[in-house]
């Protein structure tokens, strides 16, 4: 568990910060009702016929597109969830000119929901959705309001917009991303069990000194010189200015 001493150093490195950027991932929205992956009761400690990483592949999904449709859509899609008081804290730090990204690994959307205007997404979104034939786009809406295998007007599968293990990341995305860790002068680091690749490897780019990491146990990577708060990301982030 934190301590008030641990908010007082984080409060100011975040006062004395310019150039921030965010690197976060599921944990960031349990506080908004959707599970995350690895912890206790989070989706890789439920049982499955498949286990989800095999269910969440690029090969189950050219397999069987009517399993991975049903479990996308029982435990993927959650287009009612509210930001929580740490998207909402990440928004007002770049509304006033101290955060330049966040690098999420989410795929919820609830960044630019809270107002958040530069969110690189490495893993994509469910927000958005393709044909793979054609390439004609879909919204969430048309997933949400089919059944079975979604299929585009010519026929091909419409495949969500979101990164299946087995597939590579966008390189824009993971360019922009660099980038940014580069400039940074300041890094937190929430919500993120730090062992999805190659998206854990990306704060390596980081060239400031201050890193702040804020998660719920820590995080797979360590690194020296980081300021730890164990505990949940909302709470914490609404404790800062
Ligand atoms: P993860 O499940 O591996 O790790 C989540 C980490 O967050 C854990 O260390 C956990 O202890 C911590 N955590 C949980 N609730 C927290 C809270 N309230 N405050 C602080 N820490 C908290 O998630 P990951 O590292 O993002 O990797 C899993 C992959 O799953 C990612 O690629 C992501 O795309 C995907 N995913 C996304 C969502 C989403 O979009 N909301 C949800 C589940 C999984």
């Amino acid at each position: 568990m934190y301590t008030e001493k641990e908010i007082l150093q984080a409060g100011e490195l975040i006062e004395k910060a310019r150039r921030m950027v965010f690197f976060g991932g599921a944990g960031v929205s349990t506080e908004s009702g959707i599970p995350d992956f690895r912890s206790q009761d989070g989706l890789y400690s439920q049982k499955y016929k498949y286990p989800p990483e095999q269910i969440l592949s690029h090969t189950f999904f050219e397999r069987y597109p009517e399993e991975f449709y049903k479990f996308y859509r029982d435990k993927m899609l959650f287009p009612n969830a509210e930001p929580n008081a740490a998207h909402r804290k990440l928004a007002q730090w770049e509304r006033e000119g101290k955060l330049s990204a966040v690098i999420t690994q989410n795929i919820d959307g609830l960044h630019q929901k809270a107002g958040s205007k530069r969110v690189l997404e490495l893993h994509g979104s469910v927000w958005r959705n393709h044909c793979t034939r054609c390439g004609k786009s879909y919204p969430l809406e048309a997933v949400l309001e089919s059944t079975g295998v979604l299929r585009c007007e010519c026929g091909g599968i419409v495949k969500p917009d979101v990164v299946l293990y087995e597939e590579p990341l966008d390189g824009a995305v993971l360019e922009a991303a660099v980038k940014e860790l580069e400039r940074a002068d300041l890094l937190i680091i929430g919500g993120t069990s730090l062992n999805v690749y190659p998206a854990a490897g990306l704060i390596d780019y980081f060239g400031g000194n201050n890193i702040i990491v804020v998660n719920k146990g820590e995080p797979a990577r360590r690194r020296n010189g980081v300021l730890f708060l164990d505990g949940k990301i909302g709470e914490i982030f609404s404790k800062f200015d």
